[in-house]
C-alpha cells in the first residue's frame, strides 16, 4: 500500500519547530507533548519524528529502532501516569485514530495517552 504524507500537517510543523509545543519527553525518534485541548486531566500525544500517517503506515515502514523507541516512550509515559492518587485512580487509555472511520484530525501518526479520571466505556454505541 502506498501512503501519502502531507508535510503541512500541524504535527509536522511542531516537529520543524514552526509552532510551539508543551514537550513531555523527547528522544531520537519520538516526541511526546501535551494535547492542546485535553480531554482528561492528563492527555499526552506521542508522535514519531518520521513522516508516517497512521499506525499501519508506521508498523509497515518505520525502522525497528523507530518502533522500539516509540513503544518505549509511550510505555514510560503510561508508567508515570498509571497511578494518580486522588485523580481518578490507576490506569490509562491509549487511542490512535486513523482515517475517516477513526475520525483522525491530524494526518501524522499519534498515540493519545489519556489518564486522570475514569473514562467510561470504550466506544459509544452507534446513534
Ligand atoms: P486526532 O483526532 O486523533 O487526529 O487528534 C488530534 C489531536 O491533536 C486533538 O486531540 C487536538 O486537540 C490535538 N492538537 C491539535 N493541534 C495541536 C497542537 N498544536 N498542539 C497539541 N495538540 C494539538
Amino acid at each position: 500500500m502506498a501512503y501519502a504524507y502531507d508535510d503541512q500537517n500541524i504535527f509536522a510543523k511542531i516537529l520543524r519547530r514552526e509552532i510551539p509545543n508543551s514537550t513531555v519527553m523527547e528522544t531520537e525518534h519520538t516526541l511526546a507533548f501535551n494535547d492542546i485541548a485535553p480531554q482528561t486531566p492528563h492527555h499526552v500525544l506521542v508522535i514519531p519524528k518520521g513522516p508516517y500517517v497512521n499506525h499501519d503506515h508506521f508498523a509497515a515502514e518505520a525502522t525497528d529502532a523507530e518502533i522500539v523507541d516509540f513503544t518505549r516512550v509511550v510505555g514510560a509515559i503510561c508508567a508515570g501516569l498509571a497511578i494518580q492518587p486522588g485523580e481518578g485512580g490507576e490506569g490509562y487509555r491509549l487511542i490512535s485514530n486513523a482515517g475517516e472511520t477513526g475520525v483522525q484530525e491530524v494526518p501524522h501518526y499519534h498515540m493519545h495517552i489519556l489518564s486522570g479520571r475514569p473514562l467510561g466505556r470504550m466506544v459509544k454505541k452507534a446513534d
